[in-house]
């Protein structure tokens, strides 16, 4: 498979519903979408965090793509997985881009291997590829981490709707059971567009988070701030970005 850098982790999981849970990472190279890419002038600086795992302009592949062997990523894996293992624990791996299905055949064997040994998986996803490219359910994570991209969000128009919004890919989440949705937040405008692909797709709200935006600890705070009381009213999951608060925009954390 082809990663956008090198496994990462110990570390907790950042985000979402299984916040703060004590994790391994791998980051897999592409991605179907651009957000934050201005046409000519690179990505915005709100744009795309991991433009290094799609953007060759200003991130040349030859120097941010890594090619390593299903089996050689397992073994980094368990390695950094001792502190966890040895103290009885269960090892849990986070896969994430890019958009990991844009590589399915590796990331369907690495997450079946990941389940012969016992070991939970999670994969974030941007919502617009159905998870049967990944092969059957003893292919799928335990959890689908499902992050529409909103037009007045991250990306900001650099794709078009029909790219965004992929029905049959959301259905197909929905059906697996194991799909919880993250919506990144700035203002409450987005949470009318939130709203809206709740209504739209039915999503189970008892499976939907908001996740204010920032890339800075002040930054985060704010947008938390701004946006709890109307997050609370209407009755959604809040998260915030653990890694942030506590590393900042540091890579590979
Ligand atoms: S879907 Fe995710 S990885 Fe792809 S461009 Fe958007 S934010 Fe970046």
């Amino acid at each position: 498979m082809t990663r956008g850098e090198g496994t990462f982790g110990g570390t907790w999981q950042g985000e979402g519903s299984r916040l703060g849970t004590w994790t391994m990472g791998v980051r897999v190279y592409g991605c179907n979408l651009h957000c934050g890419l201005l046409k000519g002038s690179g990505v915005r600086p709100d744009g795309c965090d991991t433009a290094h795992t799609w953007y060759e302009q200003d991130y040349p592949r030859q120097e941010w793509a890594y090619e390593a062997s299903v089996d050689q990523v397992l073994a980094e894996l368990e390695r950094r997985m001792q502190p966890r293992l040895r103290r009885g624990g269960t090892g849990m791996v986070f896969v994430t881009g890019g958009e990991p299905l844009v590589q399915e055949a590796a990331v369907g064997q690495l997450l079946r291997a990941c389940r012969e040994r016992g070991w939970r998986t999670q994969i974030a996803t941007n919502d617009t590829l159905p998870p049967s490219r990944l092969g059957g359910p003893d292919c799928w994570p335990d959890d689908f981490n499902v992050s529409p991209k909103l037009a007045t969000g991250i990306n900001r128009g650099a794709d078009p709707a029909s790219k965004r919004i992929r029905p049959k890919a959301i259905a197909e989440l929905l059906a697996t059971r194991r799909a919880v949705w993250k919506f990144v937040a700035a203002d409450v405008d987005n949470l009318d567009e939130i709203d809206w692909w709740i209504e739209r797709f039915g999503l189970p709200i008892d499976n939907v988070w908001v996740m204010p935006e920032g890339t800075s600890t002040a930054g985060l705070t704010a947008h938390t701030q701004q946006l709890a009381e109307a997050v609370l009213a209407r009755g959604l999951n809040l998260t915030t970005r653990l890694h942030i608060l506590v590393w900042g925009a540091e890579r590979g954390r």
